[in-house]
């Protein structure tokens, strides 16, 4: 069987569904393949930042996504000390005033039958086993589905796989290992003192990475644990170990003892060498978590899904519309995806590897608890509004050197 395509975008998460919307409301012709059946699962915090929320406006999902998840009006940050520093979400430009948490059995599959109402075509349960080839470019995918063997030819094609980087891999195309994080998340129901914050744990997590509440509901909250590991650390020995000992701390015991956990509790990677990895190849831009892009610091990767997904629209249109050759596209795309994220995912890697030791981060929290706009850029910082390099002026080193 043979599915001839003008764009075939491998890969429905938030990345490349977005994408799929994009261009299918511009008039392309466009195919979504998965090789879940919709709706599915995908582990995560299901965290939506104001970053987020703001593609998803320009997506025009923003209100049905805020109407279907829990509206989230502020930060509980509590450091290595078990003290907490709590925050409204401070104001950043025009974007929303807010977080939203929304399952991603939800949020995933919203996002794709947007793409779908807008005019691409969706095929769920196929899986790209391998890219084709004309030579140097890549020309579509080889891929399995239910009825057997496919081909799916395609002027452009688009990776979007998420940390799953077998396919790049067994194309040769990828330069070095992949750098992955870990982290586990379960559902827990009936979870004491649920607000309309979310929380970020510093303590008893290993560092560089933390545990977390994102609250589903009035009474439920999809708790989670992750980190980082820098090359030659030890790793701890799973992210599940690793959420059991921070449900296990003094601040979290007793929420837990009465609560129910619904569904499996389920670890994924999480790929953030976004810096090193290559981003397209003639005929291929990749564009997500599988270009690693997921922020070093907070393990946050939906909105940047979702911004590489306009960066890619926008590149994609106008090649397309221009007739522009494989290897013209390959530039711009590479070119506008440095400009947007390269400065700030190598700075928010050093400050993170510089800063989170327990004595810095409780001297952070003590900073923020006494001096307002010190607490206010640390949030922003929580959120990936604000670069770490940029955000630390001298006053907030000073106010830090204080405590
Ligand atoms: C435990 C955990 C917690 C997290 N918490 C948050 C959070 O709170 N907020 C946040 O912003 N980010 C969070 N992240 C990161 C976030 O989940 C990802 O960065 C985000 O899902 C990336 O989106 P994507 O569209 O690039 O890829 P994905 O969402 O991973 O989607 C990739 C899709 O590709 C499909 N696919 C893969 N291979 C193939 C193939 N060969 N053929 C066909 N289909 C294929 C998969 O089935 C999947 O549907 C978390 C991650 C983890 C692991």
């Amino acid at each position: 069987m043979s599915q001839p395509a003008e764009v075939l975008i491998i890969g429905a998460g938030p990345a490349g569904s977005a994408l799929a919307y994009f261009l299918a409301q511009a008039g392309r012709d466009v195919l979504l393949i998965d090789k879940a059946e919709f709706p599915r699962d995908k582990t995560c915090g299901d965290g939506l930042t104001p970053r987020a929320l703001g593609v998803l406006r320009h997506l025009g999902l923003l209100e049905r996504i805020t109407d279907l998840g829990c509206r989230i009006a502020g930060i509980h940050l509590f450091t290595p000390d078990g003290r907490c520093v709590s925050s409204p979400i401070p104001p950043h430009g025009d974007l929303p005033r807010h977080v939203v948490v929304l399952p991603r059995y939800q949020l995933d599959d919203a996002l794709r039958a947007h793409a779908v109402a807008a005019g691409a075509r969706f095929l769920g349960q196929v899986e790209a086993l391998e890219l084709l080839r004309d030579g140097d470019t890549v020309a579509g995918a080889h891929a399995k589905s239910p009825t057997g063997p496919v081909t799916l030819r395609a002027r452009q094609t688009v990776l979007a796989t998420g940390a799953a980087a077998g396919l790049l891999d067994k194309a040769g195309l990828l330069a070095a290992a992949p750098q992955y994080g870990r982290a586990a998340r379960g559902y827990y129901e009936g979870l004491g003192q649920v607000s309309d914050y979310i929380e970020f744990h510093l303590e008893s997590v290993p560092l560089p990475g933390y545990g977390w509440v994102f609250p589903i509901s009035a009474t439920a909250a999809n708790v989670g644990a992750g980190y980082f590991v820098r090359p030659g650390q030890a790793r701890p020995s799973s992210p599940r170990r690793v959420l059991d000992e921070f449900i296990a701390n003094p601040l979290m015991k007793e929420r837990v003892a009465r609560a129910r956990v619904v569904g499996a509790i389920k670890g994924y990677p999480l790929r953030f060498d976004f810096p090193t990895t290559r981003l397209a190849y003639p005929g291929l831009v990749v564009i997500g978590e599988a270009a690693g892009l997921v922020n070093p610091l907070t393990g946050e990767g939906i909105d940047y899904a979702l911004e590489s997904a306009e960066v890619a629209a926008q590149v994609l249109i106008a090649a397309l519309q221009a007739d522009s050759s494989p290897s013209q596209t390959e530039t711009r795309y590479t070119t506008q995806m440095r400009a947007r994220f390269q400065k700030a995912f190598l700075t928010i890697g050093q400050v993170r590897d510089f800063y989170f030791k327990p004595w810095l981060l409780n001297r952070a929290g003590r900073a923020a608890r006494r001096h307002p706009d010190f607490c206010a850029t640390l949030v922003n910082v929580c959120l990936g509004n604000v670069d770490p390099g940029q955000g630390l002026s001298p006053k907030m080193i000073w106010q830090l050197v204080r405590g």
